[in-house]
């Protein structure tokens, strides 16, 4: 899969060097570009940001850097180069994602969907955001899908700090990425439910407060059927306690909500 990521902070990028996007990126299966937005300012002082035409506070961010970025990025080099990762030729156009608060709210369901993409574009917006026109000229000059992606309801500072959450959650859905895929099958949020509790060794455990607390017993009762049944209704438990929202929305568990969750 192929990432290009414009910022005018390209080094907050820098943790997708690490881990197993880091590995990911050297074993070839995501080829990542960071570019930085302000190479295509031409101004003296490389502006990127003017103030907001009808008043009000902030600055926003001027349509022509973003225009040449996109182009570069959409058009680049080796638009028609094999995706890494991919046997197909690339596709002549990214996927443009913007985040914005106002944006359709990440999910798992949609870092499904982008984890089949070959090739996804961000912009990171910064201060008061991007100009509307660079969206229209985005679809409508440039032929690429714009989607704007909020990670929740609240307000960040700049889209960097999303686009590291989402280039995570869609890049560990890519095979080979992560060690044992299996994994990824009972995650929370994979069908509509959270995870159950998880505990490793040692079974028993004292505190510092001298507090003993101890594993669930069927964890070790070595019986698959028991533990498969014991996690499916901690996960409707704590579906219920913590996400009741979630029950409502799928339905997918009648009578989940009357489990006498915590
Ligand atoms: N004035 C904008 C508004 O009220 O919708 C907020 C701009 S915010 C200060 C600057 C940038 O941070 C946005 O352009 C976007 O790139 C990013 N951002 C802020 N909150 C976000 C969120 N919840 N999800 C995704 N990106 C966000």
């Amino acid at each position: 899969m192929r990432l290009d990521v414009v910022s005018i902070f390209p080094e907050y990028l820098s943790p997708l060097d690490l881990s197993l996007i880091g590995k990911a990126r050297r074993d070839g299966l995501l080829d990542l570009r960071v570019h930085d937005l302000r190479d295509f300012a031409h101004d003296r002082h490389q502006s990127v940001d003017d103030t907001p035409y009808g008043g009000g506070a902030g600055m926003v961010m001027k349509p022509q850097p973003w225009a040449e970025a996109l182009a570069h990025v959409a058009g680049s080099d080796d638009g028609g180069a094999a995706v890494a990762g991919s046997d197909d030729p690339a596709p002549a156009r990214p996927r443009l994602i913007v985040p914005g608060p106002g944006g359709v709210p990440f999910s798992q369901a949609l870092a499904r969907e982008l984890a089949g993409e070959p090739w996804l574009a961000f912009a990171c917006g910064r201060y008061e955001g991007i100009d509307e026109r660079v969206y229209e000229h985005a679809a409508q000059d440039l032929g690429l899908e714009v989607t704007v992606v909020s990670l929740g309801d609240y307000v960040l500072n700049g889209g960097e700090v999303a686009v590291l959450a989402i280039v995570e959650a869609v890049a560990r859905l890519l095979p080979g990425v992560i060690g044992n895929a299996e994994s990824l099958v009972e995650e929370s949020h994979e069908d509509g439910l959270l995870e159950y509790p998880v505990y490793t060794k040692p079974s028993s455990w004292e505190s510092a407060s001298g507090v003993r607390r101890d594993v669930p017993p069927v964890l070790l009762s070595g019986d698959h059927g028991r533990i498969a049944a014991w996690r499916h209704q901690q996960r409707l438990e704590r579906t219920a306690a913590r996400r009741p929202d979630l029950l409502h929305a799928s339905q997918a568990m009648p009578g989940a909500a009357a489990t006498g969750a915590l």
